[in-house]
């Protein structure tokens, strides 16, 4: 028996989802958000599945657009973090990259420029997330400069939302019409929708629109399910049972003999921890299936292996798949029950975990 420990990615998921965000971009250019290996998802299986279906791609660091100007994309690559010094300031303008600036030193930056190789630039404005952007306020100084500088072109101008997929979202109505005013005022194209901002307010469209997680299978809006939003499950982990074990009630399970068996108790012994990126602050309870059958964790995660509570589930047996997230189990439950975002989750997956890529037939 191989350990079995695999993260399954579906190309034709990525592909339909990416479908449904140029259904709901309407007349807007479409750039899909590969940073991070693609939310882990890799990012030559991402350019693959998206390309026929988006106009551009985004990533955060130069080192993502190099990789995908190496895999063969010619198609526009946006840099939202922009350039951090002056090589990578030329070698952004070599590749062709559409650059964030968010700073006055990135200005600084693009003034001592000495090429004057055409390129192309987003001015990114801080309409409220206080992250990076420049005040509203100084935004006409930029773009005078900018537009100044001899090869820049000035896209348009940028915003990210805080909120856009809070439930309630007390913000992002403020950040747009800061964003729209000024788009207005100097008459430029505007980008300011992630994936929850395209799927939830159709006027923050503008230009362009950025959808990253919806790409991926993770939901984009609070308590909303993939399939009510029209987006499909790109990737399911699962591994093996390697042991079950029958404890009595009043035992305890794993390190700090945190969980007490509270009945007569099945315990399995799943073959991923914490080392294969499965979260190790996964409480008891967080959700897993077996055969389609949902239970929960019992006991804390380890670095190599993770314990379930099988007692209601007596046919299940060693040597069975057991679904950390996927079809059954959504990758959303699991980052609620650990406190965080699918994002994160998709992001930790680590290299010891085998990939298997699903072929347009479905088999693996
Ligand atoms: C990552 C990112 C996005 C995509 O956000 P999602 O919530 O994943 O849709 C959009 N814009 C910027 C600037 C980003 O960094």
């Amino acid at each position: 028996m191989s350990r079995g420990t695999l993260l399954t990615l579906r190309p034709g998921a990525l592909a339909a989802n990416a479908r449904r965000a140029r259904a709901l971009a309407g007349d807007a250019r479409v750039y899909a958000m590969v940073k991070a290996n693609a939310y882990g998802h890799g990012t030559a299986l991402a350019l693959s599945a998206f390309s026929p279906h988006v106009d551009g791609f985004g990533v955060a660091v130069l080192d993502e657009a190099r990789a995908l100007r190496a895999l063969g994309c010619s198609a526009p690559v946006m840099l939202l973090e922009g350039p951090f010094d002056a090589d990578e300031l030329d070698e952004a303008g070599a590749l062709g990259l559409e650059l964030v600036v968010h700073s006055a030193w990135q200005l600084a930056l693009l003034a001592e420029r000495h090429s004057t190789a055409p390129l192309v630039v987003w001015l990114k404005c801080d309409t409220g997330m206080h992250r990076i952007g420049l005040p509203p306020a100084a935004c006409a100084g930029a773009l005078s400069r900018l537009t100044m500088l001899p090869g820049v072109t000035v896209a348009g101008l940028m915003t990210h939302f805080a909120c856009a997929d809070e439930r309630h979202d007390a913000l992002s109505a403020s950040q747009l019409s800061t964003l729209v005013a000024l788009a207005e005022q100097h008459d430029l194209p505007f980008t300011a929708a992630n994936s929850a901002a395209l799927c939830r307010y159709p006027d923050s469209r503008g230009a362009l629109v950025r959808p990253g997680i919806m790409l991926y299978g993770g939901s984009p809006q609070a308590g909303q399910s993939l399939a009510e939003q029209g987006l499909a499950v790109t990737q399911c982990l699962t591994a093996r049972l390697i042991a079950i074990n029958d404890i009595p009630a009043g035992d305890s399970v794993g390190y700090g003999a945190s969980w007490t068996a509270q009945r007569p108790s099945r315990i399995g012994v799943v073959a991923i921890g914490y080392g294969d990126g499965y979260p190790r602050h996964a409480p008891a309870g967080t959700p897993v299936a077996v055969g389609g059958a949902r239970t929960g964790l019992a006991g804390r995660v380890s670095m190599d292996m993770l314990t379930i509570d099988l007692t209601d589930l007596p046919a299940v047996k060693v040597g069975d798949e057991v679904e950390l997230w996927g079809d059954t189990v959504s990758v959303d439950e699991v980052a609620a029950a650990c406190g965080t975002i699918s994002y994160e989750l998709f992001c930790q997956v680590t290299a010891r975990v085998e990939r298997v890529v699903v072929r347009p037939d479905g088999t693996a």
